[in-house]
Formats: C-alpha cells, structure tokens, sequence
C-alpha cells in the first residue's frame, strides 16, 4: 500500500475516535475553541486549542512507529490532511468535498471524521433516520 494513504488511514482512523472523545463532557472544554461558529470558513480548520494538535494527530504518529518513514509521503499526507480540512471547512467546496464536516459545525453530534467512519460507526448525520424506514 502506498505509504501516503496509510498514513492518512491512520490519521483518520485516530483522529475519528479523538475526535468523538473531544467531544465528552469531559474533553469538550479544549474542543469548545473549534465550535465557536456553526458555519465556519476555511480558516477555522487552524481554529483549534493548541492541545487539540498533537490529540488529534496521534495516528500520524502510531504510523510512523509502526511503520517505516517516508520523508516524502508523510510530507504529502500532512499536505492533504491540510488542504482537505482547510476545504471542508469552507462553503464555497462543497461542491468538491460535500457538506460532512459543515453539517458538524451545525448539528454537533454527528459526522466526526470522514463519511466511511462515520458510516461504520453509525454516527453519521441522518443515516440512523434511514437505517429506521429501512
Ligand atoms: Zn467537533
Ligand atoms: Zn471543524
């Protein structure tokens, strides 16, 4: 497997469960930051405690222990996690990357990571409201 998507699977994998811990009762103090605005723009990706970095970036980090280092494939997944989290904060790429993570900032408690672990992990916006008319 190439080891830019293996990087960003563990990347997206943590960053799914960091991601519901953070918002707990009790970690949603450091989350709180991110939540400021129910429709954020693009630069509200960066809008985050300082804490949260390394929280949510521990799969990089379990990626590059377990794994070997690829200078230039982690370079390439740390620019995609970038651009891809710049973009899914910003109304105007919708188009590109639809509205999961927009639909986050507005409802809370749903649609935590990317759609697939949102999918298997049941937590993603309207999918239990389909599985019940199944
Ligand atoms: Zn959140
Ligand atoms: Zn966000």
């Amino acid at each position: 497997m190439d080891k830019t998507i293996l990087y960003l699977l563990y990347y997206d994998i943590f960053y799914y469960f960091m991601h519901r811990l953070l918002h707990t009762k009790m970690f949603y103090l450091i989350h709180k930051i991110h939540h400021k605005k129910q429709i954020p723009d693009y630069f509200d990706f960066y809008n985050v405690d300082i804490v949260e970095i390394p929280i949510t970036s521990v799969g990089l980090g379990v990626a590059l222990y377990l794994h070997e280092i690829y200078v230039y494939q982690l370079l390439c997944s740390i620019l995609i996690i970038n651009v891809r989290g710049v973009m899914a904060h910003e109304t105007n790429c919708v188009f590109l990357l639809g509205d999961h993570h927009l639909d986050h900032h507005k409802y809370i408690y749903c649609n935590y990571g990317e759609y697939w672990l949102d999918y298997i992990f049941d937590t993603a916006r309207g999918r239990q409201a389909r599985i019940n008319q199944e």
